[in-house]
């Protein structure tokens, strides 16, 4: 199929042709003449599958073909809600690229940065906005933004959205805008609280899915570590020496340990770069533009931070803490391999994560490569692990856990 088949007008073509794209996804393929038909759309698709464009080309399409004829006060018509700025930002830059050959005018909001220029913005008129909705309702508080002419509401990244606490902003944002809408909500994966948000707002809702989040990727490779914990980084600076090369995205489990290993690698002389909930939107956004322009070559996030990022060119994923969903397995290896990229994963099972393999394994229906040969090996059949006793001398024994976790109870992403 070509998008031409899918009843794009020109402008639009012209836009997807020069962002070098031959032709639709399977999400784009489904989803697109859904949307132009009118109707409310639930997809199960996760980020590298082309979801934005899925909705952004057809809401284009949409405003652009029932465009007020004056050119002058235009009225917010297209409503995409996202749960971080960093998505929020590259949704408005798909929505920018593929409107170049319109008059369309597209706006991100996003907290954590300064209110004015929003609303300055605002002021001169947008057809489409994507927002996080914190700063969306402040805006609305504060009587800067008018929602009562949006046609198409799109809540991106609902499950995740919905992790974040966001599920009584989402549903306010939705009562504000008219009634007579058309919704579309696209979730990585599709929890019963997602489930049951689709239920409360959408109409007859049309569904589409595409990649079941249990099959991974067949151009990523995988290979599995048994490390004991204590050995991790030992493990990862080895692995870096002699065996991971090119760019680098590496997923700890916590804010702490994301920190930590940050440090070891920068006193080792890797060029990184981190993510997580705590940074602020400069720091993050610096972070990635680094990672993005090859000042640095390793990144590493949590799941929560890294969700939605958009990084071409991946080589490697490292799963330094095993996820203990499995589908998070899925999700994170899948952030290499995209479109003709071969891409390779890691991932390090320490003692206490055994059990996540399994249901790794199972969700994936494949038993993950061990690579035993390596200087920290923990015997991967559960037995006594026999140490000449050698004292090793580890720094961190028990305890480790404290000084991150007990500290804050606060977001651990
Ligand atoms: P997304 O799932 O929306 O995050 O998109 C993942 C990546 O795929 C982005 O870098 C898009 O630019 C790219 N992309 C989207 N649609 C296509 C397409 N039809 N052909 C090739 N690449 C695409």
């Amino acid at each position: 199929m070509s998008f031409k088949d899918l009843q794009l007008n020109k402008p639009i073509l012209k836009a997807v042709a020069e962002s070098g794209y031959d032709s639709p996804t399977l999400v784009q393929e489904q989803t697109i003449p859904l949307v132009l038909a009118g109707k409310d759309v639930i997809a199960s698709a996760q980020t590298g599958t082309g979801k934005t464009a899925a909705f952004a080309l057809p809401i284009l399409q949409l405003l652009f073909d029932k465009q007020d004829s004056v050119k002058k006060g235009k009225k917010i018509r297209a409503l995409v809600i996202s749960p971080t700025r960093e998505l929020a930002i590259q949704i408005a830059q798909n929505f920018k690229t593929y409107s170049a050959h319109t008059n369309l005018e597209t706006m991100v909001i996003f907290g954590g940065a300064s209110i004015e220029p929003q609303i300055d913005l605002l002021k001169k008129g947008v057809d489409i906005v994507i927002a996080t909705p914190g700063r969306l309702l402040d805006l609305h508080k504060q009587d800067q933004i008018n929602l009562d002419y949006i046609e198409t509401l799109v809540l991106d990244e609902a499950d995740l959205m919905l992790d974040m606490g966001f599920i009584d902003d989402v549903t306010k944002i939705e009562r504000l805008c008219p009634k007579e809408k058309q919704t579309l909500l696209f979730s990585a994966t599709m929890p019963f609280k997602v489930e049951q948000l689709a239920s409360t707002i959408l109409k007859s809702p049309e569904r589409v899915e595409v990649t079941p989040t249990s099959s991974a990727a067949n151009n990523v490779s995988q290979v599995l570590y048994y490390v004991p914990k204590r050995n991790k980084i030992e493990l990862c600076l080895h692995l870096l020496r002699t065996t991971i090369k090119g760019n680098i995205l590496i997923f700890r489990r916590t804010k702490y340990g994301v920190d930590k290993l940050e440090q070891t690698l920068i006193k080792n002389g890797f060029k990184v770069e981190s993510f997580h909930g705590d940074k602020t939107q400069s720091d993050r956004q610096s972070a990635l533009n680094k990672f993005k322009h090859g000042e640095a070559n390793i990144l590493i996030a949590t799941d929560v931070a890294a969700r939605g990022i958009d990084i071409d060119e991946l080589d490697a994923v490292v799963n330094f803490d095993m996820p203990n969903v499995p589908e998070t397995y899925v999700h994170r290896i899948g952030r290499t391999g995209r479109a003709e990229h071969f891409g390779s994963s890691y991932s390090f099972c320490s003692a206490d994560e055994k059990a996540y393999i399994k249901t790794i394994q199972q969700l994936i229906n494949t038993q993950i490569p061990v690579e035993d040969d390596h200087p920290y090996p923990l015997d991967p059949h559960a037995k006594p692990i026999i140490h000449t006793s050698k004292k090793t001398g580890s720094k961190h024994k028990k305890g480790r856990k404290g000084q991150g976790s007990k500290s804050k109870k606060k977001r651990w992403y």
